[in-house]
C-alpha cells in the first residue's frame, strides 16, 4: 500500500495536524507512457499555507480530500515511458504520496550524486532561484550598498545574504534566535544579524546595524519586522517583497503604518516578486549557483526531517522557526 496525505479541512489561523489526513491507496500500476515514482524527498514551504485557503491567488488552492502537493524528488521504480530510465531521479511538483504514477510532464531529471539530491529542493531549487532572482532582478544590489534580509536564516534568506556578500554589499539579517544570529555571522558571513524575538526596539537596532541606512530590503516576513526596516530606508531604496510569513495565519487584515509617505519621500520602490515569473532564467541561474557552490563561494544549511508521516509536522514547524536553511522531509 501507499500512504497519501490529503487536505482534511481548511485551517483557520495557524494550521494544525488535524488539517491533514493520512490515507492508504494501492500502489498504482503505470500504463503505457507512464512511470511509477517513489518519493524520496519532499519540500515543505511557507507558501503552501496560502494554498490551503479557498481563495484565488497566483497558484490555485488545494482541494479538500485531495493530496497536498509540493516540490519533491522521486526515483523511477518502473517505467513504461521510453524517455525515463529505472533508477533515475526526478524533481517535480508531486503529490504527498509514497508512490505515484506520472506521465513525465513537469519532471526534471537530476543528474547528480544521490547524496546531493536534496539540494535541488533548496539552494539549487526553487528557494535558491528565489533568493538569487528576487535580489538581483528587483533588489538591484550594488557593491557598497546595505542589504537587510528578514527570514534571514531560512532557505531563501541564507541565499540572499550570501549573494549580497558576493556582490559586495553590507548584509544584515533579521532572524528569530541567538543560534541563528550566530549561524548567519559565522557560517553565512553576514556582517551583522538581529534577533527580532529578543530585541526591544527593532527600529533602533536596525539603525545601529546599518550606519548608512538601508538601500535594499529583501522582505520574507512582512508585518512589524518590515515596518521597523522601512523606517530606516535610504533614498532610492529597493524593496523586493518575496514573502510575508508573519501574516500567513492572520484571520483579519492586519493594519500597519501607511507606506505611501515613506515610499514617496524616499523615492523608494517596493515590488512584489514571484519566482515563477522568471522561469526563463531558471536553467542559467541554477548553473551559476552550482558553480558558486562548487567554488565554495556559496554554502547552505538543510534541516532534514525523517519519515513520510512527519511531513505535516515539518510544515507546521516552519511557523515556529524550527528550521535552519531549507526544511526538507526524507521519506
Ligand atoms: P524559511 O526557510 O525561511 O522558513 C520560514 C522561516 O520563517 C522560519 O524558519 C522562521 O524563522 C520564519 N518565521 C516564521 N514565522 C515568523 C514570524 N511570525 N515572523 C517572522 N519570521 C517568521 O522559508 P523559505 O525560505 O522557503 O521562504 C521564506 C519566505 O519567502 C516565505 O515568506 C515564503 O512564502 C517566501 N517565498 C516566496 C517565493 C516567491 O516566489 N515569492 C518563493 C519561495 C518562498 P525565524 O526563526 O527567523 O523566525
Amino acid at each position: 500500500m501507499s500512504k497519501i496525505i490529503v487536505l482534511n479541512k481548511r485551517p483557520v489561523g495557524r494550521p494544525t495536524l488535524d488539517d491533514f489526513k493520512f490515507m492508504d491507496e494501492e500502489i498504482p500500476v503505470p500504463e503505457d507512457g507512464e512511470v511509477l515514482l517513489k518519493t524520496v524527498y519532499v519540500s515543505v514551504d511557507p507558501y503552501l499555507r496560502g494554498r490551503m485557503n479557498d481563495s484565488k491567488s497566483y497558484v490555485p488552492p488545494f482541494e479538500l480530500n485531495n493530496p497536498i502537493q509540493s516540490g519533491s524528488i522521486a526515483e523511477v521504480l518502473e517505467t513504461k515511458n521510453p524517455h525515463f530510465e529505472k533508477g533515475t531521479f526526478y524533481l517535480g511538483n508531486l503529490d504527498w504520496k509514497e508512490y505515484q504514477v506520472s506521465n513525465g510532464k513537469g519532471l526534471t531529471k537530476i543528474d547528480d550524486d544521490a547524496s546531493k539530491l536534496s539540494r535541488y529542493l533548496g539552494v539549487l531549487g526553487m528557494t535558491g532561484l528565489t533568493g538569487y532572482l528576487g535580489l538581483t532582478e528587483i533588489g538591484l544590489p550594488k557593491a557598497g550598498e546595505t542589504l537587510v534580509v528578514s527570514g534571514a536564516a531560512g532557505a531563501v534568506g541564507t541565499v540572499v545574504g550570501q549573494i549580497g556578500k558576493i556582490i559586495g554589499c553590507k548584509v544584515v539579517g533579521i532572524t528569530g534566535s541567538d543560534e541563528k544570529v550566530e549561524l548567519l555571522k559565522s557560517k553565512f558571513k553576514f556582517d551583522d544579524a538581529i534577533n527580532y524575538k529578543t530585541t526591544a526596539n527593532l527600529k533602533d537596532a536596525i539603525a545601529k546595524a546599518c550606519h548608512n541606512g538601508v538601500d535594499i530590503y529583501f522582505d520574507n516576513v512582512g508585518g512589524e519586522i518590515s515596518d521597523a526596516v522601512l523606517t530606516n530606508i535610504n533614498k532610492f531604496a529597493r524593496l523586493p517583497v518575496c514573502g510575508a510569513i508573519s501574516m500567513y495565519n492572520e484571520t483579519k487584515v492586519p493594519m500597519g503604518p501607511r507606506l505611501q509617505p515613506i515610499l514617496l519621500t524616499k523615492s523608494a520602490t517596493m515590488t512584489g516578486f514571484i519566482v515563477g515569473n522568471y522561469s526563463e532564467k531558471f536553467a542559467r541561474t541554477t548553473k551559476l549557483l552550482a558553480i558558486w557552490l562548487e567554488e565554495g563561494k556559496l554554502t547552505f544549511s538543510e534541516t532534514i526531517v525523517d519519515g513520510f508521516d512527519n511531513i505535516p509536522q515539518a510544515f507546521l514547524n516552519l511557523f515556529d522557526g524550527k528550521n535552519e536553511g531549507k526544511m526538507i522531509v526524507k521519506v
